[in-house]
């Protein structure tokens, strides 16, 4: 296990009270800021005074107070030196991967990651010229085979969506380095469980919209990286954080940062109750995957990159083997049980569930679907902490009986 202390770190960051002292950050609004010194405009363009240099805010595209506030307690979560806030998880994996990568350029991805991101490396980066191998992200050896001369990043998710593989994040950080490649980990599945950096990431994506923010009522993201790379990615003439205008909106960053004091009694909420139904599960010879538990195949490697004392996190899935299996298990423990809610997305406070291959994993086409172990009865649960644990392992036992799992 890792002693880095995510909890420890986000309340050690400066408070930032509201006007009148409030108790509450207040929401900045502002599209642009005031100069009060014309002849400090050229400097504040150069980036020679940002707000952060004893200069001001000049533009909210660029950097705005409340945002800015959000991404200090991210970036102290995650160990980095900087971090920067984005509208949606996918602004800030293209984002990161278009500020890295150039027409030419190679990356080795991990195959089993969120669907849009295997569609944005699998078809829109090779329009702009930038390729992808993917490979297994539980086999370092198959990273290793896939860089070439032209190859500058190597990508994966801390446990793969949805199959929940692992990736060993500190061998593909040695890897990595020794190969003088950028690792970028999303973390989205594993907020406060799991900081990439310590086991040698580079940058760490996350999508705010899932665990961090928690309450399935907007989108945001976050890149937590050095100041160089946050500085590049503001950079007035190529930084595409600034130029392709990913921005979060100020009032969806005082919204998180409202529900950050809470995010690490979440996280261990959804663990501690995503572990008993994995372990009921289980012992009901259901086939559930679940990186808690000992039958999972990385188990080991997921004890070595956890933070002590925040659980599994909240993600299991079950093979149904059919689609039609899936939808029928899912509806009953909607429909008839009220267990969870049929829905794309996770880290909600209820618990959300989906057929993976045909709705978050759709733009993974079925022949790599089938490659990488996805099947097309894998339902994806998000574990909620709604209710008692006792009424949800009766909902779980009834509907795996209705529908003759075992
Ligand atoms: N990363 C992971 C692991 C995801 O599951 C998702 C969305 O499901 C994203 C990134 C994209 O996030 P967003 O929907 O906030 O763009």
């Amino acid at each position: 296990m890792q002693n880095y202390k995510p909890e420890q770190a986000m309340w050690e960051v400066r408070r930032e009270f509201g006007e009148h002292g409030g108790v509450a950050p207040s929401i900045s609004r502002s599209s642009t800021f005031t100069v009060m010194d014309p002849g400090t405009m050229p400097e504040i363009f150069e980036g020679i005074r940002g707000p952060d240099k004893g200069g001001c805010f000049l533009y909210s595209r660029h950097f705005n107070p409340t945002t800015d506030v959000l991404a200090r307690y991210l970036y102290a979560m995650e160990g980095t030196e900087a971090a920067v806030c984005t509208a949606s998880g996918m602004a800030a994996i293209s984002c990161t991967l278009l500020q890295l990568c150039e027409h030419g350029d190679h990356i080795v991805s991990s195959d089993t990651i969120y669907g849009g991101t295997h569609a944005l490396l699998g078809e829109l980066l090779p329009r702009m010229g930038i390729t992808t191998t993917f490979v297994d992200p539980t086999e370092p050896a198959h990273f290793e085979a896939a860089i070439t001369s032209n190859t500058k990043v190597m990508y994966t998710e801390t446990f793969g969506n949805p199959t929940l593989k692992v990736a060993d994040v500190a061998v593909l950080a040695k890897l990595a380095h020794d190969r003088g490649l950028m690792l970028v980990v999303d973390n989205t599945f594993t907020p406060i469980i799991i900081t990439p950096v310590v086991s040698g990431a580079d940058i760490v994506v996350h999508s705010l919209t899932k665990f961090i923010n928690g309450a399935g009522d907007l989108l945001g993201g976050a890149i937590c990286a050095s100041k160089a790379f946050i500085y590049e990615l503001m950079d007035l003439h190529t930084g595409c954080a600034m130029l392709l205008g990913p921005t979060m909106d100020p009032r969806a960053a005082f919204d998180i940062i409202e529900r950050l004091p809470h995010l690490a009694i979440r996280m261990r909420e959804h663990g501690a109750r995503a572990m008993i139904i994995a372990s009921k599960l289980l012992e009901m010879g259901v086939a559930v995957t679940y990186p808690g538990l000992s039958s999972h195949p990385q188990h080991d490697v997921v004890n070595t990159l956890i933070n002590e004392g925040y659980g599994y996190g909240g993600m299991l899935t079950i093979d149904c083997k059919t689609k039609a299996k899936a939808e029928e298990l899912m509806s009953v423990l909607q429909n008839k049980e009220q267990f969870g809610l049929i829905a794309v997305s996770l880290g909600y406070f209820d618990t959300l569930m989906s057929c993976s291959s045909s709705s978050t994993s759709s733009e993974i086409p079925p022949e790599d679907q089938d490659e990488i172990g996805l099947s097309p009865g894998l339902v994806r649960i998000s574990v909620g902490y709604t209710g008692s644990i006792s009424a949800r392992l009766d909902q779980v036992e009834r509907a795996v009986k209705e529908v003759h799992l075992v």
